[in-house]
């Protein structure tokens, strides 16, 4: 009777030792999924603007006027100016602030240096096109437009002779928001393009705020802008790494809600 009292707890502690097994298997099962789920999810940035820290970044100031074209739509009757600042082959030359060049340039549109095309190119980066920007040394400009450039605040001394090639960055506007976001396209005409949306309760809309991306729309680009907002560009994790891991300079980013 003993022993057989004896063989029931060793059959107990097995049966313990097995749930115990199971148990942990169970957990680490858990765990393995937990970090795949936590690995598999894309997480996305909004692009802002470093303007450096112990020297200010060179930015680009537009010379001429803002690049629009008159519009006059055979379809929806509108007259209207549309702005080609983002358009492909616009020429809006520019000049530089000072002579510290960063890889990310502020101007309407992203300008980019040689390095960071080569950079982006060599990573496969997706979801952009490149043409080369048309930047003016200050031996290029008449007396009117740097008085122009004075009254913008630009110091004149300051502006490079030699200014390094830069490109322009073009990122397709391919993603959308969310319903909630407060930002919502209304209509858009498919003959001269012009768009009604509706942003309530807010006068200005800042990148990151109220605007929600649907992940579906994000189709695995690292570079993309979204409809409705076209002025801010988003980039995909790996675009973050690579540009950390190249340290490629004239960026910050910040974490963006996507549904
Ligand atoms: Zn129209």
């Amino acid at each position: 009777m003993g022993r057989m009292i004896a063989h029931l707890y060793l059959l107990h502690d097995v049966c313990q030792s097995r749930i115990h097994r199971l148990f942990f298997y169970y957990r680490s099962i858990c765990w393995k999924v937990e970090y795949i789920l936590e690995g598999d999810e894309m997480r996305y940035y909004c692009l802002e603007i470093d303007e450096g820290e112990k020297e200010p970044y060179a930015y680009g100031a537009s010379v001429g006027e803002w690049p629009r074209k008159e519009i006059h739509c055979p379809l929806c009757q509108r007259e209207w100016k549309k702005s080609t600042m983002y358009d492909w082959g616009t020429d809006n030359p520019i000049v530089l602030s000072n002579d510290n060049y960063p890889d990310f340039l502020w101007f309407y549109i992203n300008h980019i240096s040689g390095k960071a095309k080569d950079v982006l190119e060599r990573e496969k980066i997706t979801g952009y096109s490149l043409e080369k920007a048309h930047v003016l040394s200050v031996r290029d400009l008449s007396d009117l437009q740097l008085k122009e450039l004075r009254r913008q605040g630009i110091r004149i001394h300051k502006i490079p002779t030699e200014p390094p090639v830069y490109h322009k960055l073009h990122v397709a506007v391919s993603a959308e928001f969310y319903k909630k976001s407060n930002v919502i396209l209304l209509d858009r005409c498919p003959e001269c393009g012009y768009e009604t949306y509706s942003a309530e309760n807010k006068e200005r809309v800042e990148a990151r705020d109220y605007l929600y991306l649907r992940e579906e729309s994000l189709k695995g680009a690292d570079l993309f802008r979204a409809k409705g907002y076209g002025v801010t560009v988003y980039c995909s994790e790996r675009f973050v790494e690579v540009y950390k891991r190249h340290e490629l300079t004239g960026l910050t980013f910040t974490e963006i809600e996507v549904l």
